[in-house]
This record gives structure tokens, sequence and C-alpha cells, in this order.
């Protein structure tokens, strides 16, 4: 599924929701001035995948929107975003993280699910639960990453300081 993008309204400010795969295909320009202006919130929740022609695009996009000395924020980023804020340096730029999603499985019952986790602004990453309640049967869901290295990017975040 190629990518696509809502603006929505919301009483923090408008967020643009980005959801499918960021490939070479997809169409990062056009978000650069979208919004009121201010710091351009995106929620990558729905990005189930970026390849690597993607992430050179996605790279191109996130100077751009520095250059426009506008702010950038990744909200609720998918565990294919935080994949790339872990290996790629550069990723998010001058943006700032404040929330991933979690991925989880059940393994009685196959169901997969995510939970927010919020990444507070300085000191040290928070925890994340190592279980959590399958929302299908009800058991122990685990979770389906790493967890020593899942939220590695926000040492590498705080150490950088600001741009
Ligand atoms: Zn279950």
């Amino acid at each position: 599924m190629s990518m696509r993008w809502a603006v929505e309204s919301q009483s923090s400010g408008h967020v643009v929701r980005i959801s499918g795969s960021i490939t070479e295909e997809a169409d990062l320009h056009a978000l650069v001035a979208l919004g009121d202006g201010g710091t351009l919130r995106l929620d990558l929740a729905g990005v189930d995948e970026i390849n690597s022609c993607g992430v050179r695009e996605w790279i191109r996009f996130v100077r751009r929107v520095s250059e426009t000395a506008r702010g950038l924020e990744l909200v609720r980023c998918s565990p294919a975003i935080v994949r790339q804020l872990n290996m790629v340096s550069n990723f998010r730029g001058a943006g700032q993280v404040t929330s991933v999603m979690l991925p989880y499985y059940c393994a009685s019952c196959g169901t997969e699910q995510e939970q927010l986790l919020e990444v507070p602004e300085g000191g040290s990453p928070p925890q994340i639960p190592t279980s959590i309640t399958c929302r299908h049967c009800g058991g122990a869901a685990e979770f389906d990453d790493l967890p020593d290295s899942y939220m590695g990017f926000v040492g590498l975040m705080h150490a950088e300081g600001p741009p």
C-alpha cells in the first residue's frame, strides 16, 4: 500500500497522519508546507514499511522542513519508524520524537497489538512493559522486539542536544 496522508485538526493544533509504505514514490515534499506554519506534527503510527529509497526521501524531507525554520515533531512512531530511528543517525534530523508505538504479540491466540509509550523530554528512556493484557483473549501479550535496544535512539537524541 502506497503512502497516504491526511491533516487533522486537534486541540493542540494540526497533525498530519501518515500511513502505508514510504518508498521513492511517496510525495513527502507536499507535506513541507502543510498545517498552520507552526511546528509540523506527524503521526506515524500507520506507517508499516519504509524502504531504503524511502529513507533517502525522508531524510531529504526532514532537512527541507528544518530549512523552513519550522519545528518538527514525530508522534506515535510505528515499529518500522523506530527501527530507522535506531539505525539511521540523521533520520529525525532536528525533529523531536515525543511518543512511539510498542509492538506486542500474544502467543496463545496470535493477536498483534500496539501500545503507546510517551517519550519524556530529557532524562533516560522510559521502561518498556515486557507484557500487557491481550485485548483478544485476556492472556499475556509479550513485547515483540528487543527491549534493550528499542528505545536506544532516545539516548542519542538527548546526547546530541538541540541543533
Ligand atoms: Zn491473546
